[in-house]
This record gives C-alpha cells, sequence and structure tokens, in this order.
C-alpha cells in the first residue's frame, strides 16, 4: 500500500498536478481538473477513478500497474478507462492483460489506444470539455511519446471587441460569425526523454505548465551518461530553459540519490534569473 506521504501535489496554471514521480521507481500523475492521469507506474489511491489515461511508455516505472488498475475497475464493474499509449505497446500489452485474465478467470475488460506521434484526439465532453490530447515523440530506450492538452474556447473576434451587448447580441441574431476559436496549450508532461524532445516542439516550450522529466543533478551521473540511459541532466535543461515561454517549469523524475531540498537549492541557484521563479520541483 502507498505510503500518502510519498504523494506531492501543486497546484499550478489553474490545474492541481497530483501523485508521484520518482525516477527509476514509479511515476503516476493526476489532473483532476481535466479528468486526466499520465501514466501507471503502480496504482495509487485515486487512480481509479481516472477515465483518460496518457501513457508515455512502457517500462514498468511508467506502465507496470496497468493489470492491477484494470482489474480493480473490472471488480468495480467500472467502464474500463481509455488508456492511450504508443502504438508499439499496444501489442505486447494486450498479451499481458489477456494472460491476467487467465490467471485471475475473469473476463476482464479494458480498452487500449495505439498512437503514433501526431495523433490528436478529444477528451471528451466531461471535465476536460474542449480539451484535446496530442502526442509527441521523446527521445528514450523504447518508443515513447510526450503529451499535451490543449484546450479551445470561443472568443469575440478581435474587431467586435468593446462593443456594446445589446449590438454583439443584433449581429449573432442577423447571423454573423463574431467568435473565434482560440486553442491555447494547457499542459505537456514529456515522460521520459533525452533533451532532444525540448528543443524540438515548440509547442511543449509555450505550454502554460510544462512537465518535464529531469533525472540527473549532479555530476554523480554525468550529462553523458544521463544521455545513455535516455534521460535529461540538469544541466542540459538549464542550458536550454529561456526558450520556455510558459508560466511553469515543473521538473519530475528525479533520481532518488537526489534529496528534495538539495533539487530545490541547485534549481535556485542554476536556472537563469528570467526563467528561476518559474521552475518548480516536484516529488518527494
Ligand atoms: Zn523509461
Amino acid at each position: 500500500m502507498h505510503d500518502v506521504a510519498v504523494f506531492d501535489e501543486l497546484k499550478v496554471g489553474g490545474l492541481t498536478l497530483r501523485g508521484i514521480t520518482r525516477g527509476g521507481i514509479e511515476t503516476c500523475l493526476m489532473v483532476p481538473e481535466l479528468g486526466v492521469m499520465f501514466d501507471v507506474g503502480m496504482c495509487p489511491p485515486g487512480a481509479l477513478k481516472y477515465d483518460n489515461i496518457l501513457v508515455s511508455h512502457g517500462h514498468a516505472d511508467h506502465l507496470g500497474g496497468v493489470a492491477y488498475l484494470v482489474s480493480q475497475r473490472n471488480l468495480m464493474r467500472a467502464p474500463p478507462p481509455a488508456i492511450h499509449l504508443p502504438q508499439e505497446v499496444h501489442e505486447p500489452l494486450t498479451r499481458i492483460l489477456r494472460a491476467w485474465a487467465e490467471i485471475e478467470g475473469f473476463d476482464l475488460k479494458w480498452q487500449l489506444h495505439g498512437h503514433a506521434p501526431g495523433d490528436r484526439f478529444s477528451l471528451g465532453a466531461g471535465l476536460a470539455r474542449g480539451c484535446a490530447a496530442t502526442c509527441l515523440r521523446t527521445t528514450h530506450r523504447v518508443p515513447s511519446l510526450a503529451w499535451v492538452v490543449e484546450r479551445t474556447t470561443s472568443r469575440l473576434k478581435p474587431e467586435y471587441v468593446g462593443l456594446p451587448g445589446p449590438e454583439i447580441a443584433e449581429l449573432r441574431r442577423s447571423g454573423g460569425d463574431v467568435l473565434d476559436a482560440h486553442t491555447e496549450p494547457l499542459l505537456c508532461v514529456t515522460g521520459d526523454t533525452q533533451i532532444e524532445f525540448f528543443h524540438q516542439h515548440e509547442l511543449a516550450r509555450r505550454c502554460r505548465v510544462l512537465v518535464h522529466e529531469v533525472t540527473s543533478w549532479t555530476d554523480e551521473r554525468d550529462v553523458e551518461q544521463t544521455r545513455r540511459w535516455g534521460h535529461t541532466h540538469l544541466d542540459e535543461l538549464v542550458a536550454a530553459s529561456e526558450q520556455f515561454t510558459g508560466e511553469a517549469l515543473v521538473l519530475v523524475h528525479r533520481s532518488m540519490r537526489h534529496s528534495r531540498a538539495e533539487a530545490e537549492r541547485l534549481a535556485r541557484q542554476r536556472f537563469p534569473a528570467g526563467v528561476r521563479d518559474r521552475v518548480v520541483v516536484f516529488g518527494h
């Protein structure tokens, strides 16, 4: 059972990030405002409520809890959650779930959707109304995806801004199209990746909240060693960080070699002044 003390919770950019992001151990990040959970390293308290699960890749610390989660949802007689994952993982995970159904002697139901980079789909009419998820290729040791959630809202066209309400109403009544669709990238969660992802995806760099992995924080594991394992080193993100234009750069997936206090001290020391106040270390 999870010790709730390992949970972290952060309110940032109008969103709550809740969960566990420990490098090599477990990643599971819930965003209640969107009804979306990122990765299923295990199945922590609260995870069974989520109907949309966006998976970065198939390493066990990011996906190892999925059979348990699927089984528990079946026991609850709840519909299976929609689990979105890299297309390469779809078939082998289906084999695992079939084997698990056989072991348990249950007619388990599940809903897996395999995705290629660039796929985009609506997150439905519930909490995430108006939101769509897009997956982008990341650079890791196995096929892996980052997920971006964008929200589209209607805004008055610039030429009508400032017009009195009755006049706008009259325009609408006479069939005028007074609204523009406005799409904002709200949130990106990278999963495991080398720094190339940050350099390659302008969309991620302008998300309101970017949850980026930083596994290594010191020379205990240097940049070259970190890259060999498909991860990001603090030095690399610090060097590129001024390209981030969003509200919050949230650093996750810290190796257990580094305490939170050490990471917070390094973040304050190392990030340039223009970025420092937007950087948050997540996870105990
Ligand atoms: Zn991994």
